[in-house]
């Protein structure tokens, strides 16, 4: 049985590419949020849920400090922030790839291509370790946003951004040389819940595969 007291803490974005898809998730589940997003947080009103209205780049450390006890973000920010959290489970939207980038007319022949280079990207953490795992040495220059114009000004001679459809690229005159990662939407949990918290995280996580099982 759910302890009546305990409420299960859940961090989503407060507005951006995953909000929508997060809240809708939530509504299939059968779980009524007022909806609130100039709030900070709000309460379901059918299900012990509470859910905080974040950046998503700060959604990691919430749940590692357990200030929210699950959350629903971009597996890239889970690696790139590198905390300590647990994946529990792919939530199937909000995909996209982290790609590294060339200016269209630059033949890239592989990874030994980048040795040497300057690469732009906002995924400083996760850039590194591919180009460890290849044994190449770059410059990894960290922006934090408009990282696809960084070659068309000369800033670097390549990059390494999220893609999804490749338009943004294309406009700006790059085309997509190598992924580095498949990312997707996954529910993240802090890796100490107690046994109430659990009991309600395994509810939730039942309803959620029962939305995707009748999706498919
Ligand atoms: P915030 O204000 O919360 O920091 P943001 O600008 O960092 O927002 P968004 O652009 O809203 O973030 O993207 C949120 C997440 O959506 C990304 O981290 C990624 O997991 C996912 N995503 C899916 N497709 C794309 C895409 N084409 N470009 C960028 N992110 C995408
Ligand atoms: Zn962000």
């Amino acid at each position: 049985m759910i302890n009546a007291n305990t409420v299960l803490k859940l961090a989503v974005q407060k507005s951006g590419r995953l909000h929508d898809d997060s809240m809708k998730l939530l509504k299939e589940c059968g779980i009524d949020i007022t909806n609130g997003v100039n709030k900070l947080k709000s309460e379901a009103s059918n299900f012990p849920l509470e859910v905080f209205f974040l950046r998503d780049d700060d959604i990691p450390q919430y749940i590692e400090d357990a200030v929210a006890d699950i959350g629903f973000v971009g597996e890239n920010v889970v690696y790139e922030k590198n905390k300590n959290v647990q994946v529990e489970h792919k939530l199937g939207f909000g995909k996209c790839r982290l790609s590294i980038a060339v200016d269209k007319n630059e033949t890239y022949d592989g990874v030994q291509y980048l040795q040497g280079k300057r690469i732009a990207t906002s995924y400083p953490l996760i850039l590194n370790d591919f180009l460890q795992k290849n044994n190449v040495t770059a410059e990894i220059h960290e922006i934090s946003g408009s990282v696809e114009i960084a070659p068309g000004i000369g800033l670097a001679h390549a990059i390494c951004d999220l893609v999804s459809s490749g338009s943004t690229l294309f406009m700006n005159g790059l085309k997509e040389a190598e992924t580095i990662l498949q990312s997707q939407a996954v529910l993240i949990r802090n890796k100490d819940l107690d046994e109430a918290q659990q009991t309600i995280l395994d509810k939730l996580l039942f309803r959620i595969q029962a939305v995707k099982k009748a999706k498919n």
